[in-house]
C-alpha cells in the first residue's frame, strides 16, 4: 500500500509522516518512509539540482522534467520494488506537488504534468494521499517558530503563494475523492496524528 503526504510547508507532513510510518511499523507491517524529491541517490542527486539551482536559475519545464526525473528514479528504484514485495510506502510528497508547484503556481499545466508522469513512472498514483490543511495564520506562526521571524511565509505576496498552493491541494481532493483524504492539520501533532490513523484505516482494514 502507498499513503503520499501533501500540502503547503509548515503543515508538518514530515512529522505526521513519520508517525504514520511508526504506527504501521508498530502493526507489524514493513514500512518505507522517504520523501520527494530524493529517496534514492540518484534522486537525492536531483534534489541537491533543484535545491541550487545554477545562477541563472532553472526554466519551468527544465525545473519539471528534474522532479519528474528524480520521482522516475524513485519509484523504479524504490517506491515500486517496496510495494512488490508487500511493504507499505509512506511518502512526503509525490505528483500532487508537481501538480501544484509547476502545474497550478508554475502555470506549465495539469496535462503536462501528468504527461510527465506517466512517461517517468508509468502514471503511478497511491492508494491514499493524505493533504494536511489548515489556516494560513498558524501556518504562519508554526513556520515562524521553525524557522525564525524571517520566514516568508509571512509576507504578503509570499503568503498569498502559499495561500493559493493550499487551495491547489484542496481543489485536487475535491476532483478526486476517492484518492485523497483531507485532515485538519490544526490541533497538537498527536490529535492530527490520530485523524491521519482514522483516514487510512480502511486501507489495513481491506
Ligand atoms: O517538502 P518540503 O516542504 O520541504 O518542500 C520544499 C519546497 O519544495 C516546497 O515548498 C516547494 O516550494 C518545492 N517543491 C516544488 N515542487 C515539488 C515539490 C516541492 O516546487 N514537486
Amino acid at each position: 500500500r502507498f499513503i503520499a503526504f501533501e500540502g503547503g510547508e509548515g503543515m508538518g507532513k514530515s512529522t505526521q509522516a513519520r508517525l504514520l510510518a511508526d504506527a504501521l511499523r508498530e502493526q507489524g507491517r514493513e514500512v518505507v518512509l522517504t520523501r520527494e524529491p530524493g529517496g534514492t541517490p540518484g534522486a537525492e542527486a536531483i534534489r541537491s539540482l533543484l535545491l541550487a539551482p545554477p545562477g541563472e536559475g532553472w526554466t519551468l519545464e527544465a525545473e519539471a522534467l528534474l522532479f519528474a526525473a528524480a520521482r522516475a528514479d524513485h519509484v523504479a528504484r524504490q517506491i515500486k520494488p517496496a510495494l512488490d514485495r508487500g511493504a507499505w510506502v509512506v511518502c512526503d510528497r509525490f505528483l500532487d506537488s508537481s501538480r501544484a508547484y509547476q502545474g497550478v503556481a508554475g502555470g506549465l499545466g495539469d496535462e503536462r504534468v501528468r504527461a510527465l508522469h506517466d512517461i517517468g513512472s508509468a502514471g503511478l498514483l497511491p492508494d491514499l494521499t493524505i493533504v494536511i490543511d489548515a489556516p494560513a495564520q498558524a501556518v504562519a506562526e508554526r513556520l515562524s517558530r521553525r524557522d525564525g521571524d524571517s520566514s516568508d511565509a509571512i509576507g504578503g505576496r509570499a503568503a498569498e503563494y502559499h495561500a493559493s498552493v493550499n487551495a491547489s491541494f484542496l481543489d485536487f481532493a475535491r476532483s478526486e475523492p476517492h484518492r485523497f483524504a483531507v485532515i485538519d492539520g490544526t490541533g497538537s501533532v498527536d490529535e492530527v496524528h490520530r485523524r491521519i490513523v482514522e483516514a487510512a484505516a480502511p486501507l489495513w482494514a481491506a
